[in-house]
């Protein structure tokens, strides 16, 4: 393995990405953009799998395993699953075919000496994210996580491609405050992800001064094995652990400005209050919400359905693989959104708006949808690594 070091021309000082001297050879000359694109070059950026036997990191080896731009080179876990084949360390959850054809991949060490890769996913839960992530970015990788660990740092990315990929812009800083020459880039809390995605074209469009919102979590969001069944069957739990305060930081978080550039950067929070009641419901995939919201200059109904209707995501013109054809949908089925029969449109990375009405409190109301363990987790990270590149943050050597 060899580092470098490059600067995008979107003036981001780039990763040092560790790239094979085979790699590092054959990629010469190569730019980010025709990197990207499948017919101008075959050559992809080695990704690995931490946290790979589980329900996000499952969702992971599926998306890695035809991608046009990364390569699955390892799979890595727990000590309990270190040195089986991925098909003995775990079952498979998914419909697809089993272990997305890697079932013979060796599990290896969540460590950066375990093996070499360009990128890494992250599927760890909060705590062993805590000292894992950072080893790998100190080693020069870029690390897309979906751990919750250091989402809500001043200088990590909390990222929705459609919503403020601008926020890519703090990595020099992080690299400057941590001394790594990788970079951390996270993914929000997947009830976040349909909040701040539903709520982001009412802040640009109106702006918005407060907000209640209650969810409605599918098991699959607790992991595996989860929640068991004798808890969840036929009833509702109004409690999950950790949840109201992450989606109510957050969402702000994502929704507010980068100011300055560089070392100068920050990310300044939305100012609006939310108010967050989460609960776990017996749905296999798909968080549904349900949002009142007040709004500067209290617009109709029909106003706001005219600015989901037209909302332009920041990703628009990048043609980003995983990205949805459209990223919000407005249905006017008045019984819609609902997670059986929206939650997979656009490989789950769609985001369903309906029953948008007025709100005799705050003033309007609608219920949205998202798809937890793809929009909410694998497929959100994987977005976020293709809008890496497609901005030349994360690229190949020059
Ligand atoms: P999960 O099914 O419980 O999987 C956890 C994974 O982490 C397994 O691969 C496990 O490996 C590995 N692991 C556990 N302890 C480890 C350690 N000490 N060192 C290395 N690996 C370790 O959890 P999940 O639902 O996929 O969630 C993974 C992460 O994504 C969490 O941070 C979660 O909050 C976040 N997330 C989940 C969702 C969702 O909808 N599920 C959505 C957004 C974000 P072994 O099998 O070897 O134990």
């Amino acid at each position: 393995m060899s580092d470098f070091r490059s600067v995008g021309r979107n003036g981001i000082q780039n990763a040092d990405i560790r790239v094979s001297p085979q790699q590092n050879n054959a990629s010469l000359g190569i730019s980010p953009s025709i990197m990207g694109s499948p017919e101008r070059s075959g050559r992809k950026l080695r990704a690995a799998v931490l946290g790979a036997t589980g329900v996000v990191g499952q969702r992971f080896v599926r998306r890695l395993a035809n991608h046009p731009d990364f390569e699955l080179v390892a799979i890595a876990a727990s000590e309990r699953s270190v040195g089986k084949a991925y098909r003995d360390a775990c079952s498979w959850h998914l419909d697809s075919e089993a272990y997305a054809g890697r079932g013979d991949m060796i599990v290896q060490a969540c460590s950066p000496n375990a093996f070499d890769a360009d990128l890494v996913f992250s599927a760890l839960d909060t705590e062993p994210a805590r000292e894992i992530e950072p080893a790998f970015a100190a080693a020069g990788a870029f690390v897309f996580s979906n751990a919750s660990t250091y989402r809500m740092d001043e200088d990590v990315p909390l990222l929705i491609p459609e919503l403020n990929a601008a926020h890519l812009g703090i990595i020099e800083r992080q690299r400057a405050n941590r001394g790594w020459p990788g970079a951390i880039v996270t993914n929000p809390n997947c009830t976040t992800v349909v909040l701040a995605s539903a709520l982001a074209p009412l802040e640009r469009a109106f702006g918005i001064e407060a907000v209640m919102m209650t969810s409605m979590q599918a098991i699959s969001g607790a992991g595996y094995p989860g929640v068991s069944a004798l808890d969840i069957a036929g009833n509702v739990i109004p409690y999950i652990r950790n949840e109201e305060p992450k989606v109510e930081s957050e969402a702000d978080k994502i929704l507010g400005r980068l100011e300055g550039a560089g070392l100068d950067a920050a990310q300044v929070p939305a100012p609006f209050p939310i108010s967050a009641t989460c609960t776990r419901v017996p749905v296999n995939e798909g968080h549904t919400i349900t949002v009142s919201v007040r709004l500067k200059g209290n617009p109709s109904v029909d106003q706001v359905e005219e600015a989901f209707r037209t909302f332009v995501p920041d990703t628009a013109g990048l043609n980003l693989h995983s990205a949805p054809d459209r990223f919000i949908v407005l249905s006017d089925n008045p019984d819609r959104p609902q997670p059986r029969r929206d939650v997979e449109a656009d490989g789950g990375m769609r985001i369903t708006i309906g029953r948008v009405r007025p709100c005799p409190v705050l003033g309007i109301k609608f219920v949205a949808l998202g798809h937890n363990t793809e929009r909410g987790a694998a497929g959100a990270s994987v977005l976020n690594a293709e809008l890496a590149l497609a901005k030349e943050v994360l690229h190949w050597a020059s």
